[in-house]
């Protein structure tokens, strides 16, 4: 492919980008596909074919985004599709309780030991949102502790960024989260057990939960200091609150038991969506059995959905965790090493500071030459030099998330062929990073 000057024309793409706009707001269904930290023409994707994905104007990428995690088999697997056929010929909602969700139940619980239960839902947003009524319910308690910096869905109370200072109630991040909804957050900074030992101390036996992203993914990619989990969870026990860990992002991804396979912290409740619903709206959050007790119908606290446990869904994220044994993990490390030693590579080639991150197959590039610990640090990098990668990347048809504060997403079905595609298309972008300016 020639060289492109950036962004470069999409012509489909932008056709129906300008219908979307006119009958969406901002013409996406999720803000961060629009590009707006990008800039450019979002692409419109007509098909994906394992580590492939093809837009509107018949462009190929090699996808690094997975839509976001869950496709950790690649695009249309042929297990995957042919259980989902299976079961949409069987009809595709019936309101009632059916098999495929009490086998998903079962196989996550059998891969999870601090899973004894479980409650399907349609989101990951749906399940921290239930976990957190559900721990308020259990403990009869209101304040949340969460981490500037961590992203759990749209979840109003979740949707309260940081203010400065250590132990700070938020003020809603948003128009449309009220003071009060967003009141009983406490947003402290990542990785500081301190800041979390000083607000239990201030708000002793008034914090019903501690929520965090288990390994975090949604500021680019902040692994937890060694023993930062931990201590989460034994400063929670002291207090009797509940350490939520948000597997959304890295459940069944991070290892075939999500990142409590990779840190072995027994939470006291988890959430999970993405890789369990095999590209599905399927998710769950589930833990302790006495706390789980609690739940609608067997407890108090209610909590409920039309499409909970779908069939179709059921079948999709069933047939994809079976798939996903020890060889497929293997398979998707390896395919994360080479590409991460490949951008290293490329990066350090045209003397571009950066710092490459992991979490287990999760991996982001921050254009700082600091370590990244929390969220103040990845906002002290140099995001333009992110911009001008990406939409050369994208020109040698590379997809990567349209963000510098997003983890980077392979599959198993990521080949050679797709590695050679990335490994062809780095110097450029390389390049395109050393020169460009703010
Ligand atoms: N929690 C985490 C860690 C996430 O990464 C996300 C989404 O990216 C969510 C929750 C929300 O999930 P959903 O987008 O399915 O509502």
């Amino acid at each position: 492919m020639s060289e492109l000057s950036y962004p470069y024309e999409a012509p489909a793409s932008q056709a129906l980008f300008d219908r979307a706009a006119a009958v969406t707001p901002g013409g996406v269904n999720s803000p961060v596909r629009a590009f707006r930290a990008v800039g450019g023409t979002p692409r419109f994707m007509v098909s994906g074919s394992g580590p492939y994905l093809t837009d509107a104007d018949g462009r190929e990428y090699v996808d690094l985004v997975c839509s976001w995690g869950p496709m950790i088999l690649g695009h249309a697997h042929p297990e995957v599709i042919a259980a989902v056929q299976e079961a949409v010929a069987r009809g595709t909602s019936f309101g009632t309780p059916g098999e495929g969700e009490v086998a998903l139940a079962e196989e996550m619980i059998a891969r999870v030991a601090p899973l004894e239960q479980v409650r399907l839902v349609s989101s990951g947003t749906e399940a921290t949102m239930s976990a957190i009524r559900l721990a308020r319910g259990f403990t009869r308690r209101t304040k949340v502790v969460k981490f500037a910096g961590c992203y759990h869905g749209h979840v109003d109370s979740l949707l309260a960024a940081a203010g400065s200072g250590v132990a700070t109630f938020a003020l809603p991040d948003t128009p449309g989260v009220t003071g009060a909804q967003a009141g009983d957050t406490i947003v402290l900074p990542y990785n500081d057990l301190d800041a979390v030992r000083e607000a239990f101390r201030a708000h002793p036996g008034e914090i019903a939960c501690v929520i965090t992203e288990a390994s975090p993914g949604n500021m680019g990619v902040v692994p937890p200091a060694e023993g930062f989990n931990q201590g989460l969870k034994d400063l929670c026990s002291a207090d009797g609150a509940l350490y939520i860990s948000d597997e959304v992002m890295t459940g069944f991804r991070t290892s075939r038991a999500g990142w409590f396979g990779v840190d072995g912290v027994v939470p006291d409740l988890m959430t999970f969506g993405k890789v369990m619903g095999g590209g599905f709206p399927a998710a769950a959050f589930g833990g302790r059995a006495d706390v789980m007790a609690h739940l609608a119908p067997a407890g108090p606290v209610y909590q409920a959905g039309t499409l909970s446990g779908n069939p179709v869904a059921t079948a999709a994220g069933l047939a994809q965790l079976r798939l996903l044994d020890d060889a497929a993990y293997a398979k998707v490390d390896a395919v994360s090493k080479e590409i991460q030693g490949l951008v290293t590579e490329a990066l350090a080639k045209e003397g571009v500071a950066h710092r490459l991150q992991t979490a287990s197959n999760m991996f982001s590039v921050f254009f700082t030459g600091r370590p990244v610990r929390n969220y103040e640090d990845a906002k002290a990098q140099e995001s333009f030099r992110f911009t001008a990668f990406f939409h050369a990347m994208l020109a040698h048809g590379v997809y990567l998330p349209p963000s510098s504060f997003e983890s980077w997403f392979v599959s198993t079905a990521h080949d050679e062929r797709a590695l050679q595609k990335i490994a062809d298309a780095l110097p450029a972008a390389a390049r395109a990073a050393a020169e460009a300016t703010a």
